[in-house]
């Protein structure tokens, strides 16, 4: 029986199916003092292969209280912590890395809604990256405001197109021509307004020349419509007002659109007029109007 077992282990694990089909006892890659660990009563309790000392999730092991309520067995805290230890830590590594492939796996795209995508978003704890937050305390954003935008994007707008594209925007990976450059799908990484100036994220929405006089139309306009004084700052137009934001949804809501707008524009390389945001704007407001009016029809339907 031993030999037997020692033959089923004789693979080296390399995915998660082989390290949760390792049978634990006599298994020459647990090791306690040197030696293979076989516990006569544990394994009559049902304890064999490593899958059974799995969680749900399958991706943790159970805890100490988890694991004696699950097989009734005696043992003290340390024994099973020990033979835990005994184990590679690789396998710990591969029990985790499958797991995070599958939660990247997204619902059918004609199905996709906002709530899916953000959900799909929530349970990949691993984002943001670290890089994103550690650019945005950078930004002298506390832990609220960070909170704030990340959901942003998902509540002011029912428009996924545009949800994806602010997501993008925060954690910095809107593919424009520096960006695309680095991946050497361009010839330049200059925007394609200014002489010999690299297109970051930066540049299109601030720091170009057609962003800012276009900053400078908005807030008038602006201000003639909601009768409100407003001051845009950069990291506003980057990521949103987040004072008072939930009187500023509108707002952020024209925000998104504008630097959308000049994303397409600077795609283009089309020179453009403040009326032509406007009119963008009213076709997004259909939209908006369109999804709304699906997602009542789906509630009223499903009643
Ligand atoms: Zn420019």
């Amino acid at each position: 029986m031993i030999s037997h077992w020692q033959e089923l282990n004789n693979v080296v694990p390399s995915t998660k199916k082989d390290v949760r089909d390792q049978i634990v006892w006599n298994n020459r890659f647990i090791k306690i003092n040197k030696a293979s660990a076989y516990f006569r009563s544990w394994h009559q309790a049902g304890i064999c292969k490593l899958s059974t000392l799995l969680d749900e999730s399958n991706t943790r092991f159970l805890t100490f209280n988890e694991f004696v309520r699950k097989f009734k067995v005696k043992c003290n805290f340390l024994q099973y912590h020990g033979l835990l230890s005994a184990m590679p830590s690789d396998w710990k590594k591969y029990l985790k890395q499958e797991e995070q492939a599958a939660t990247v796996t997204l619902p059918d795209v004609d199905k996709l809604t906002c709530k899916t995508v953000y959900r799909s978003l929530i349970d990949h704890q691993n984002l943001p990256p670290p890089t994103t937050e550690k650019r945005l305390i950078e930004c002298g954003f506390d832990i609220q405001e960070r909170q704030k935008i990340y959901s942003l994007p998902f509540l002011v707008t029912k428009e996924i197109k545009l949800t994806i594209f602010q997501y993008k925007i925060i954690h910095n990976f809107l593919y424009t021509n520096y960006i695309l450059y680095k991946m050497k799908k361009v010839e330049n990484p200059h925007c394609p307004f200014c002489t010999n100036v690299d297109q970051t994220v930066s540049h299109l929405f601030i720091s170009c020349p057609y962003a800012s006089s276009f900053w400078s139309e908005f807030i008038e306009w602006y201000q003639s419509i909601s009768k409100k004084t407003l001051n845009l700052s950069k990291n506003e137009v980057m990521y949103g007002v987040l004072n008072d934001w939930s009187s500023c949804s509108t707002l952020n809501h024209l925000i998104i659109i504008g630097k959308y707008f000049l994303y397409c524009k600077a795609l283009n390389s089309g020179k453009f007029q403040f009326a032509d945001y406007i009119n963008l704007v009213n076709d997004k407001i259909e939209i908006e109007q369109h999804i709304a009016l699906m997602s009542n029809t789906h509630k009223f339907l499903k009643k």
